[in-house]
């Protein structure tokens, strides 16, 4: 088992273009294990992506405040790569395009760069793993021979972001908004592929917008994050509360400020 744990995040951005230094993130605490499905809601500008890319490492989100911890160890003084060689893999809500590179050479590379030498994984056993991946996603082996996400569909590049959640097999997944855009075929395809990955020795946090997303992916624990902080946490009860009385209604009950 493993465990990731945010303790006391705060984080201000850093960006030297308009000298925004306002905090985002003023104290988040929040333990992930493996085998534990998570989701985060919250309304839009509160801090949810800003909470998966200073995980994943991201320079743009200054830490003024608190760790990041895989099974004790922080990971702030960690890059990206080698954060993801922790076990740790973001589907960010906006994939970017990459020209030139295949997305079948990017998942190859990204599963390789994770293991040690000696331990490489063949074009055959990748190829193979592929097909089975491909297979429970409804994708085509067109889109793995593409370059990455280049010309994808908005639904394309979540379910691809999926497909290398599926072939990367990390200990630990954030789904910034994989729900997002998608009609609820597609959302049923990406949550198969998520449900797939189920195991004692894989954890997830899914940040999320809506609850329709979580009567296809069922959490273990709901928090809700408003303004910078982890306001409530509950369990799947909680995200229908939410769909029921909105946020306001939390908002009241908690005499919170709008
Ligand atoms: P959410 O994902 O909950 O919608 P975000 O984390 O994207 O919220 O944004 C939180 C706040 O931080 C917003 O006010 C947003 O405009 C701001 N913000 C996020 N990233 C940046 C950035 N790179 N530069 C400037 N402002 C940012
Ligand atoms: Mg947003
Ligand atoms: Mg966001």
């Amino acid at each position: 088992m493993a465990t990731l744990e945010i303790k006391n995040l705060h984080v201000r951005i850093n960006d030297p273009e308009n000298k925004d230094t306002r905090e985002i993130l003023k104290g988040v605490d929040l333990v992930i294990k493996t085998g534990e499905t998570h989701a985060i809601m919250g309304p839009n500008g509160t801090g949810k992506s800003t909470l998966s890319e200073t995980i994943m490492g991201n320079p743009r989100y200054e830490i003024t405040q608190g760790d990041i911890l895989i099974d004790g160890q922080s990971l702030l003084e960690l890059p990206v790569d080698e954060r993801a060689r922790a076990g740790l893999f973001l589907a960010m809500q906006y994939p970017v395009e990459i020209k030139g590179i295949t997305n079948m050479e990017f998942m190859r590379a990204a599963i390789n760069a994770r293991r040690d030498d000696d331990d490489q994984m063949s074009v055959r056993d990748f190829l193979k793993e592929l097909d089975r991946n491909l297979d429970i996603l409804n994708m085509s082996e067109s889109m793995a021979r593409r370059y990455l996400n280049e010309g994808f569909s908005g639904g394309e590049k979540k379910r691809n972001e999926i497909l290398q959640l599926m072939m990367i097999k990390p200990k630990f997944a954030i789904l910034d908004e994989i729900d997002s855009g998608l009609d609820i075929d597609a959302l049923q395809v990406v949550a198969k592929g998520v449900n797939a990955m189920a195991s004692p020795d894989f954890g997830t946090l899914m940040i999320t917008h809506y609850q329709r997303l979580l009567n296809y992916i069922k959490p273990d624990f709901v928090h809700v994050m408003m303004d910078g902080r982890i306001v409530k946490t509950g369990d799947a009860k909680l995200a229908l509360k939410l769909e029921d009385e909105g946020y306001a209604g939390l908002r009241d009950e908690l005499g919170i400020e709008a």
